[in-house]
């Protein structure tokens, strides 16, 4: 009877509001906007966990984090027990405990969430890293006695900076290889200042650099240096962790007209290399006032918010199917809707117009009604005959997805590759068809997730550790 009473008591208690940046004051700067849990709040929301007996969430959760154990270290005040829970399973918490998915993946399935709101495990997830950068003892886990084994990451994303993580930790010689000037993979070059500050990433990659992790940048491996002679200078296993960074285009004509950039360079440009600071940095970027984003994902989302915070008056995400299929997730949708973004559903672009100086100023468009779904499961889009029309627009940000980059792949011999480009590599060991060569994140699955490329990373550190130490 007890019982009953207590679990009836928690479920009274509501989702704990994030507190955040009004929207007409947030859609001016790119600061974050949530501000994170206050200590009082977290430990209130943590008392909605049932704690149950068969968690459903920790089946939902991609890398099995112990949720309501980390959950209850909190509801205990027990903020640093919480985030050492945390580290067991996840050495990013501070990063998915702002960009994961949790709506389709471990808040779905939250028993609580089956009534009422889900206990909101992404919050406390966040609040528990956020605490440990500001209060923590700095203290840094055992290490294992150095193995005299060198290991190369080729590529400083979420996938290569877990096996790093995880490797260094098993007393093994790391070093990363990236590409960029800076590490972080898309947590840096991709998503905006607004929804996970760059500064966060570099605290984790410091956190790995004090475990002995040494981070190469500048590194374009297969062009300044190949697998073959990363061997020949003693390393003994590699793991490739290079994302899928080459954007997909319309193929529509005028596709090219100045003012139509890829998601993926307006995103570089405003957010690794700071253009939104320009001049005090050094690139600039295309500040339009009539912008229009092609696609709805996450990507899209992202670009739409940074024009407006880059000074456009409209910002408009054109989408080909309906608002049901939109891949972006729902906080950011909501987010997005908030500041003012508006949302063109059942409508493709099909050319581009510019003026004579090769600017674009306008999108012909064509509206489509929904068929039968296709191989991704979503209902086809279908063009309505006759149904074109005109948006007046002087910035265009593709974001239709990205591809492998070839750039490695293709200047490797024997490294098997699917017909898409993407490295195929065994799935519970992350192996390639080259000996000593492991790979995951998107350049295995294709663009995915955070969480997922970590997934892949520890899954292929796993396997490295026993080749390294077994042979096998
Ligand atoms: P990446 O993060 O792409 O990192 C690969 C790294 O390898 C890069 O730093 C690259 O410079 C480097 N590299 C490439 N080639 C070489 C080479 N030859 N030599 C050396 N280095 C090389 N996921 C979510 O879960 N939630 C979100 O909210 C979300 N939002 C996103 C927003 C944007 C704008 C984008 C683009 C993606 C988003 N994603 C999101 C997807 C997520 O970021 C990716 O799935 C994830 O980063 C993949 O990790 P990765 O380690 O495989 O590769
Ligand atoms: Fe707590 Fe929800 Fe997980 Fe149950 S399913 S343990 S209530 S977070």
């Amino acid at each position: 009877m007890a019982k009953v009473v207590k679990k009836a008591k928690k479920e009274k208690i509501p989702r704990q509001p994030m507190p955040e940046q009004a929207p007409d004051i947030r859609r001016k700067n790119f600061d974050e906007v949530p501000f994170g849990l206050s200590p009082e709040a977290a430990m209130k929301e943590a008392e909605r966990c049932l704690q149950c007996k068969k968690p459903a969430c920790i089946a939902g959760c991609p890398v099995e984090v112990d949720i309501p154990g980390f959950i209850q270290l909190i509801k205990d005040g027990d903020f640093q027990g919480s985030i050492r829970n945390l580290w067991a399973k996840n050495s990013l918490p501070a990063v998915c405990g702002r960009v994961c998915p949790q709506e389709t993946q471990c808040e779905e399935v939250c028993i609580i969430g089956k009534k009422g709101e889900p206990v909101a495990i992404g919050n406390l997830e966040r609040f528990a890293a956020d605490y440990e950068r500001a209060h923590g003892t700095g203290e840094l886990p055992p290490k294992e006695k150095p193995t005299g084994k060198k290991v190369a990451v080729v590529g400083a994303g979420p996938s290569g900076l877990t096996v790093a993580g995880d490797l260094i930790l098993k007393g093994h010689d790391v070093t990363i290889f990236e590409a960029f000037h800076l590490p972080g993979g898309v947590l840096v070059y991709g998503i905006p200042e607004f929804r996970l500050s760059n500064d966060i990433v570099f605290a984790e990659v410091d956190f790995l650099g004090k475990l002995g992790v040494k981070v190469q940048c500048n590194a374009v491996v297969g062009r300044i240096i190949t697998l073959e002679e990363l061997f020949e200078e003693g390393y003994e296993a590699i793991f490739l962790g290079v994302g899928a960074g080459l954007p997909n285009f319309l193929g529509v004509p005028n596709e090219n007209l100045i003012g139509i950039f890829s998601a993926n360079e307006y995103l570089t440009r405003t957010n690794l290399m700071k253009a939104y600071l320009f001049p005090k940095y050094d690139t600039p970027v295309i500040r339009g006032k009539n912008v229009i984003t092609i696609g709805a994902g996450n990507v899209a989302m992202d670009s739409a918010r940074t024009a407006l915070r880059l000074g456009a008056k409209s910002s408009r995400i054109v989408y080909r199917r309906s608002s049901a299929e939109v891949p972006a997730r729902a906080a950011e949708v909501h987010h997005a809707e908030e500041e003012g973004v508006e949302f063109h559903f059942l409508t493709a672009p099909t050319k581009f117009y510019g003026n004579q100086k090769g600017r674009v100023i306008g999108m012909q468009g064509l509206k489509m009604e929904l068929g039968e779904p296709d191989d991704s499961g979503r209902r086809r889009p279908i063009p309505i005959e006759g149904s074109e029309f005109e948006l007046e627009c002087d910035l265009v940000i593709i974001a239709v997805g990205s591809g492998a980059n070839p750039l490695l792949t293709k200047s490797t011999q024997g490294l098997r590759l699917n017909r898409w480009g993407y490295i195929m590599a065994e799935p519970n060991t992350g192996k390639t068809s080259l000996k000593g060569v492991w790979a995951g994140g998107d350049i295995v699955t294709g663009a995915a997730t955070v969480i997922l490329a970590m997934g892949a990373g520890r899954t292929a550190a796993d396997s490295i550790h026993d080749y390294l130490t077994w042979g096998w």
